[in-house]
Formats: C-alpha cells, structure tokens, sequence
C-alpha cells in the first residue's frame, strides 16, 4: 500500500523576535497516522502545531498540506483551517450556545450546509463521542472531560484530513482524562490522521505509530514508541523519561 504524506514540514524555522523556537524542523505525517509530539515545556510543540494549520507564520522552510504548500491567506487560508481541525487544551466552546448549536454551527457558516443537515451530522458525531444526550446541554452543565470531547465532535463536523490536538487532557481532572482518550483512541483506529501533543505515556505507547521528542525547538527523536520508550538515543530524551515516567 503506498502511503502517501498528508503534512509535511520542511526545515522550517521559527523566531519569536530574537528566540528561535523552531529549528529546522522536518516532519512528515502520512495519511492515516498518529504521530505524538512530547518534550518539555518551551520545547516549541504547540507553536509546530499551530504553524501546521497556519495559525503562525514561519520564516523559512515549507509546509504542505496533502502535496501543497500552505495558502497564505484567504479562501484558501480558510479552507485549510476546516481541512486540519484543532483541538486545544482550553476546550473553547460558546457558552451561551447549545452542545447541538457547538457543533452544528461551523458547518453552517464555513461549510454552508442547511441548519437540518447539520444537525444531524452534529447528532451522529455527539452520538460517537458518547454525548447524545447531552445535545440540548450548555457548556457550563458539562464536565470537562464532556466538553472536550464535544469540541473534538466539533472538529470532526468539518471532516478534516488531520486534526492537531494539542495537550488535549492536561487542564482535565484525572477522573476524565480516559473519557477523552478513549474517544482519540477509537479515532486513531478509524483512520483519522493525527498529531497529538501530549504528556499521556499509556496514549502514546498504545496509539501512536511514530513518538516525536522535541527539546529547544528541534526534533530530536523520531521514532516507533516501542523504539523511542525502551530505548531513547537521546540523554536529553532519556532524562525527560526519566522525570515523567
Ligand atoms: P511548548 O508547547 O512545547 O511548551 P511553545 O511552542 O508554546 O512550547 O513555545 C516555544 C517557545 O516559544 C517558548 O520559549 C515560548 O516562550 C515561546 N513563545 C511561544 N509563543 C510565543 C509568542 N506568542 N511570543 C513570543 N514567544 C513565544
Ligand atoms: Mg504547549
């Protein structure tokens, strides 16, 4: 089977003013895989997430999305945002609208379906994520863990090619993290291509087909997670495990 590359970064470098968060980073995520991004904090993994759905600009080197380069702005811009769904770890639904009205409505205004239509797409994906009934809720009468996994169901309405998922669990209490990576898990395994940041080892080990380790704004490792947690090349990798683990 040839797999093609959906994301590709290619020594893309990144200055926040004088700081220089993205070194020659090259990554390639093919379709269908899930790639999971650790390291420590400042390491640069949510600004390589937010540079792949163009949320941020970068100084040089290229990314392309399923073969093409990024568009800078416009239709296109707008186009790629429905086409690389993020998920964030501040789960930033409207408050005063529905869990149904969440979901259903950037399919409306972006995708410019019929409310009807939408709707019953949001129902199917609330019904996925294990939220059915909660359709006709607010946001405040969730959980976390219930709101996370409708902004996921959210990201799913606008069919994207890959979703970004950056520390999707880390502002969740314990008891809810599972709930959320259950539903990433169930969509790993249907195919969806994804990059997932995360500090969830057991999430990596289990669903990720590549872990990359970032340290200081490069890619230090790259590798399977069998690969990369029994044996780490790096000192810098192995002293980050040795800390979390
Ligand atoms: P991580 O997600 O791995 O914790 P980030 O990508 O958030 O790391 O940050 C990488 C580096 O870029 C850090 O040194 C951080 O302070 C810096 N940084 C992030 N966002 C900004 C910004 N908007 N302006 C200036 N510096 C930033
Ligand atoms: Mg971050």
């Amino acid at each position: 089977m040839a797999v093609e590359p959906l994301i590709e970064l290619r020594d893309v470098n990144k200055y926040y003013g004088q700081s220089h968060v993205l070194q020659d980073v090259s990554l390639t995520v093919h379709r269908g895989e899930v790639v999971v991004v650790i390291g420590p904090s400042g390491s640069g993994k949510s600004t390589l997430c937010r540079t792949v759905n163009r949320l941020e600009t970068v100084q040089s080197g290229s990314i392309l999305l399923d073969g093409e380069p990024l568009p800078d702005e416009g239709r296109g811009l707008a186009r790629l945002r429905t086409e690389v769904g993020m998920v964030f770890q501040s789960f930033n639904l409207f408050a005063h609208k529905t869990v149904l009205q969440n979901v259903s409505l950037a399919q409306i205004k972006v995708r410019g379906r019929k409310r009807e239509d939408a709707d019953r797409r949001s129902r199917e994906l609330l019904d996925r994520v294990g939220l059915a009934p909660q359709a006709d809720k607010y946001p405040a009468q969730l959980s976390g863990g219930q709101q996370q996994r409708v902004a996921i169901a959210r990201a799913l309405a606008m069919d994207p090619k890959a979703l970004l998922f950056d520390e999707p669990t880390s502002a969740l209490d314990p008891e809810m993290i599972n709930e959320v990576l259950d539903v990433m898990k169930q969509l790993a395994e249907s195919g969806m291509t994804m990059v997932v940041v995360t500090h969830e080892m057991g999430f990596a080990r289990s669903a990720a087909d590549r872990v990359v380790f970032m340290d200081g704004g490069r890619i230090v490792e790259d590798r399977t997670p069998e690969e990369f947690f029994t044996a780490p090349e790096s000192e810098r990798a192995k002293d980050f495990l040795s800390k979390i683990l």
